[in-house]
């Protein structure tokens, strides 16, 4: 594995000529106290930080920054400093005592998936394994300099957790993203537990067989939204195409088999589309097939409006199809939404022209 800050921490202290004990007291201003600049880094003298100023620390730079006014959402929109292009990546507030990030792989997706706004975009560009993990520390550095505070602490917020749910299917860029886990679970670096990290794929079944190889403590979350292939064709043409409900159950299957670990389904409802009680019993024979109720779960997802032309289902229907679910035996949730009123809610994420 490669990790990216801490062999360029290596370098720059061979390049200054200085002291080798300094990469280590770089690393901590770095990861342990969250410095935006060199220049914060008390451990280093005066002459020091004059040599590294200039350096910048993180590979994109903050470009703007939106706050819910309904929760503790905040959404960073960022310039990746190698192509200029923007990216975005939300902090969420789920509960007190929980923070967590929603991070990008890629700047667009290629999959087109009909609900989602940066399906609109089309793909622009992988991004690389350091500007993946480059989004956790930026928030970590966020919270130091904005004093985020937990509403149940006091303190200031811990980030804890990171899902690969934001723009771009991660498991099209499977390379860049697997450096970044390692990078994320670096002891040595930003040393976050691989059980808080999620990824969530369209299914893209290889992907899938490389986290479990690689990663089998990860969490892994597959969007499913529809139960047979007809309709999931028309919502995920491009993930269901490549890779239809029979062989996502095998691989499921397979996974399961593997890391023996709980797989987290997201189902985005659909007013009129997917969201009927046949559909849930379709999805009911469809999660037979995997045969493993204790190990999977089932988010259901009130959708967020886009000028995407679906309308989200009542609040009514998702509970119906909830309990649908949940009396033949495959648990499920309604998923609360956050940050919708800054655009930062699931499926949201999108960069406009204008921005
Ligand atoms: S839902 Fe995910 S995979 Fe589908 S277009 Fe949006 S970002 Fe890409």
């Amino acid at each position: 594995m490669n990790f990216m800050l801490l062999t360029r921490i290596k370098e720059i202290v061979e390049e200054k000529g200085f002291k080798s004990f300094k990469a280590k007291q770089i690393a901590d201003g770095i990861y342990k106290q969250f410095v935006s600049e060199f220049a914060e880094i008390t451990t280093l003298s005066k002459d020091e930080r004059a040599q590294l100023e200039g350096e910048s620390i993180l590979s994109l730079e903050v470009f703007r920054v939106f706050r819910s006014q309904e929760d503790n959402t905040i959404k960073a929109l960022l310039k990746l400093r190698s192509s200029g292009k923007l990216i975005e990546t939300v902090l969420l507030n789920p509960k007190p005592g929980l923070w967590s990030t929603c991070i990008s792989s890629q700047v667009g997706c290629a999959m087109a998936c009909s609900f989602c706004a940066t399906g609109t975009m089309g793909f622009l560009q992988n991004l690389t394994a350091e500007e993946i993990a480059d989004q956790v520390l930026f928030w970590k550095q966020f919270i130091r300099k904005e004093s985020i505070r937990d509403s149940e602490s006091g303190e200031l917020a811990k980030l804890s957790n990171v899902v690969f749910m934001g723009m771009g299917e991660p498991m099209a860029n499977m390379n860049a993203v697997l450096d970044a886990i390692a990078e994320l679970t670096n002891p040595e670096a930003l040393d976050m537990g691989a059980r808080n990290i999620s990824v969530s794929t369209s299914g893209l079944v290889p992907g899938i067989k490389l986290l479990a190889e690689n990663f089998p403590q990860v969490n892994l979350a597959i969007s499913l939204h529809a139960p047979n292939d007809e309709l999931r064709n028309k919502l995920m043409p491009v993930a269901n195409k490549a890779f239809p409900l029979e062989k996502l159950a095998e691989s499921i299957r397979w996974y399961l088999e593997k890391t023996n670990r709980k797989i987290f389904f997201e189902y985005i409802l659909l007013k009129g589309e997917n969201d009927s009680l046949e559909l849930a019993a379709e999805l009911v024979e469809w999660f037979k097939k995997i045969n493993a109720p204790h190990l999977t779960h089932i988010n259901l997802i009130v959708y967020n409006k886009t000028d995407s032309g679906h309308e989200e289902s009542s609040r009514n229907q998702a509970r119906e199809f909830k309990e649908y679910l949940t009396k033949n035996g495959f648990p499920a949730t309604i998923r609360r939404n956050l940050g919708r009123d800054i655009m930062a809610a699931c499926g949201q994420l999108v960069i406009k022209q204008n921005q």
